[in-house]
């Protein structure tokens, strides 16, 4: 919008200098609430304005790569070797109920995870677009 109204008004943008090259005030990429450029988080909604650069070096991609290889490999693992599966098809009513037990904690925080991950995701893609709308904001000229 920025970009369109000093199109159509070129006589403002050759007068003032200043506005055009300007950054554009700095905002919560989360709740938009206008912050400090020194803030590391917003004060309003506690948001993250300075993410720390994520390394890039090879000792931490090699962790990353064997942590992506191993914790499937884990949970994988972990699941064989239930216990409370020999509960589940148990014959005897308290064993199966031990299972029963188990099973639905496992499931439980099995939806836990999911629905944290799910919520993750979509904050994630949400701060990303965001972001890019304060860059083509901050573009204007
Ligand atoms: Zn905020």
């Amino acid at each position: 919008m920025e970009s369109y109204s000093s199109e159509q008004n070129p006589v403002m943008s050759a007068g003032s200098e200043a506005p055009a090259h300007r950054p554009a005030p700095p905002a919560c990429p989360s709740c938009h609430q206008p912050v400090l450029p020194t803030y590391y988080f917003c004060p309003n909604c506690g948001a993250n304005l300075r993410p720390a650069p994520l390394k890039t070096d090879t000792i931490s991609q090699i962790g990353l790569y064997l942590f992506s290889i191993v914790l499937p490999m884990i949970a994988f693992l972990a699941v064989g070797k239930w216990q409370g599966l020999k509960y589940l098809k148990s014959k005897d009513p308290k064993e199966k109920q031990i299972g029963m037990i188990a099973w639905a904690l496992m499931i439980i925080s099995a939806i836990i995870v999911i629905w944290y991950t799910v919520v993750w995701t979509q904050n994630y893609i949400q701060e990303t677009v965001n972001s890019i709308n304060v860059d083509l904001g901050s573009l204007g000229n």
